[in-house]
């Protein structure tokens, strides 16, 4: 499966190139049936310089060794025996916690630029002619620009093209990098062709309820902090996997 990113090079459109390279970069290094590949759609005539790099970390992994010479005690405290009579008691009794105040998130945008879902599928068809892509191949456009049903990404009638938002990432995620929430929604929507037959089918087998799966919808934006943090999908999703 070839999958193309690509960016627009119009101003109020164009995702930072530096987080761009790095989305294309950190898919690459990843290697099996999906190869990634990049490009753009550029309005000005004139090429950037662009440049691959890779990384690699190494990561130092200490072990420590523990040794219990002593025998232990066996703990003092005995349990003791509860009934629950619904399960609707079983579900949602818990102990009360008191949470600290939570950080301020940044200031949410004032304002924002956007354009219709049928204008981002326009590009990605003409991205694919400019460049002869063939039709089995899959085209995502990498776009700073906002779309009228404020959606982090979605896919075309094609079924192989789709945009993903670049923008307001530090809103939910705060001090993260950018390109690990881009990288995730290029992936989901992979894994979603994958799992439905088509466009309809797929729009309607995400979930509405947040369960912390790949396939959340999200109504209320930040619940993507959950589907992100667990990096999970769920046994329904698996199964129809
Ligand atoms: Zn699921």
């Amino acid at each position: 499966m070839k999958v193309h990113l690509f960016y627009s090079t119009l101003p109020k459109e164009q995702i930072d190139l530096e987080v761009f390279e790095n989305v294309v970069d950190f898919l690459q290094q990843s290697k099996g049936p999906i190869q990634f590949a990049a490009g753009m759609l550029d309005y000005r005539q004139e090429m950037p310089a662009f440049s691959m790099h890779s990384q690699c970390n190494s990561v130092e992994v200490k072990i420590h060794s523990i040794s219990l010479n002593k025998k232990l005690a066996l703990p003092k405290q005995k349990g003791k025996i509860r009934t629950w009579f619904s399960a609707e008691k079983f579900q949602t009794q818990k102990g009360k916690i008191t949470e600290p105040e939570p950080e301020p998130s940044p200031d949410f945008p004032k304002r924002e630029a956007y354009m219709p879902w049928d204008y981002f599928f326009d590009q990605c068809r003409r991205f694919r002619e400019m460049n002869s892509v063939p039709d089995q191949d899959h085209v995502f456009l990498l776009s700073n620009m906002g779309n009228d049903k404020n959606w982090f990404g979605s896919i075309g009638p094609s079924g192989r093209d789709y945009f993903i938002h670049t923008a307001n990432w530090d809103y939910f995620f705060k001090n993260a990098d950018e390109q690990f929430p881009i990288s995730y929604e290029v992936v989901v929507w992979l894994l979603r062709h994958l799992m439905f037959g088509d466009r309809e089918t797929m729009l309607n087998g995400i979930h509405s309820k947040p369960k912390g799966c790949a396939n959340d919808f999200c109504q209320n934006k930040e619940e993507i902090q959950l589907k992100m943090r667990t990096a999970d999908v769920c046994q329904l999703c698996m199964d129809k996997l």
